[in-house]
């Protein structure tokens, strides 16, 4: 049985960003686990553009020196923002090699608890004893399928983070349903493949990331307001997006504040250079599908206002829903034991959750730490946290890590 001090599971930026800093503290041994940035490289559409800004896309590391400009220069490779999805998956390989070289790709199909820890299960070779576990697994076990679309295969209604390549829908009818980037970046890239493509979405409009108000902002008022409005965190609207850059001011409010910080930052929304790879898509909005069945190879679809489609195929940008008991690699007991609020896990300083010795990053975090947890930039928060409270516990007293985050990446 191999043991080590640590175990991350997941390679994703979380993964990578918390082997990168546990790596600095003397005597710690770290092991971590998986595919490194195997989400962003399966799961999501070639052609895609991050819609996160250039300065909120960098993997957190400790010394600060594994950031976009870094891999630009050492990969010669042109790119600014927004950044393209292939570039981003290339800087997150390089990150890892430089980060966290010693990284076992293999997947862990289980984590159990043990007297002293947790027993992990690889997909092959000998059990892994742990002391602590940082699980840093992503939004993957997440997808949201709306019970409408149970019944239906996979050929003819799937989730976006199912499809790479649209090439295969060229002159099909495809239905999106949604009104968010994933949604609405789909349809482009379909609608530019040669599909014949319709969005259906509840919202009554599609709320434009970089609208009027906020260049009014950012142009009319000087970078200086705009800088004093937007924090370059790049999550949550004018104000809002200082606020959600401390993740430790976010904590001090009352629970029915920080819900509503948390749903003002992370609204559906689609970035702006989307509007006019658009125009020639139509959108039926304020409107939600009570009903789809397949006939033959095709599928009906209902909306509310009695209205029907047949179409080829159905595109569910309907997002993800975080449900911790959603980790198939959790036992069931463990997976009961994690205290958690309607999926998320309740969790305290060190992203520990109620179960000693067991932590959580990423999306998830988000019901504890704010927003910023769903994106990369929160890897900059997230990591220090993590360090800051495992140092505490190898050398017996608090470690001060470093400054404030915001100040950090303007
Ligand atoms: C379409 C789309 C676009 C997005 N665009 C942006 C953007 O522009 N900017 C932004 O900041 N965020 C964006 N996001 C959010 C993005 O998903 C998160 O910011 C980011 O992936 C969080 O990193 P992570 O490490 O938590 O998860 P992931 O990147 O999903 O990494 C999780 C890793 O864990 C591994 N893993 C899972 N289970 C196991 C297991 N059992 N054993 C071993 N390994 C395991 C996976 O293989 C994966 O590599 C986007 C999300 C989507 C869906």
């Amino acid at each position: 049985m191999t043991r080590c001090d640590v175990a991350i599971i997941g390679a994703g930026p979380y993964g990578l960003s918390a082997a990168a800093h546990l790596r600095t503290v003397r005597g710690l041994d770290v092991h971590t686990f998986g595919e490194p940035m195997s989400f962003w490289e399966r799961n999501m559409p070639i052609g895609m553009l991050l819609r996160s800004g250039w300065a909120a896309t960098h993997i957190a590391d400790p010394s600060q020196s594994l950031t976009l400009e870094a891999f630009r220069a050492a990969s010669r490779k042109h790119f600014s923002s927004p950044v393209p999805l292939d570039r981003f998956v290339d800087y997150g390989l390089w990150y890892q090699r430089q980060a966290a070289p010693d990284l076992d790709q293999r997947k862990i199909m289980r984590v159990e608890l043990d007297e002293k820890g947790f027993r992990l299960i690889p997909e092959k070779g000998a059990t892994v004893f742990a002391r602590r576990v940082v699980v840093a697994a992503g939004i993957g076990s997440f997808a949201w399928r709306p019970p409408e679309f149970t019944g239906l295969p996979s050929s003819l209604a799937s989730h976006t983070s199912e499809h790479r390549e649209f090439q295969r829908f060229a002159g099909k009818r495809v239905l999106v349903v949604g009104g968010g980037q994933s949604a609405l970046e789909s349809a482009a890239l379909l609608h530019e493949s040669g599909a014949e493509v319709e969005i259906v979405a509840r919202a009554r409009q599609i709320r434009w990331l970089g609208g009027l108000v906020s260049r009014t902002i950012h142009r009319g008022l000087g970078s200086e307001v705009s800088k004093l409005l937007y924090a370059p965190t790049d999550v949550g609207p004018a104000g809002i997006s200082q606020i959600v850059a401390r993740p430790d001011l976010v904590r001090q409010f009352p629970r029915p504040i920080q819900d509503w910080l948390r749903k003002r930052s992370i609204r559906p929304a689609g970035a702006r250079w989307l509007v006019s790879r658009l125009q020639n898509v139509p959108m039926k909005l304020g409107r939600s599908i009570v009903s789809a069945s397949s006939l033959g190879e095709r599928v009906r679809v209902r909306l509310d206002d009695g209205g029907e489609r047949t179409v080829d195929h159905v595109f569910l940008g309907t997002g993800y829903r975080v449900d911790v008991s959603k980790y198939d690699f959790f036992a069931p007991e463990l997976a009961k034991s994690i205290g958690r609020f309607g999926g998320y896990p309740r969790l305290s300083e060190g992203f520990e959750t109620s179960v000693p010795k067991l932590h959580i990053l990423g999306a998830p975090a988000v019901w504890s730490f704010g927003p910023l947890m769903q994106f990369v930039v929160g890897t900059h928060y997230a990591s220090r946290s993590l360090l800051r409270f495992m140092a505490g516990k190898a050398v017996g007293n608090q470690v001060r890590v470093s400054g404030p985050l915001v100040a950090e990446l303007g």
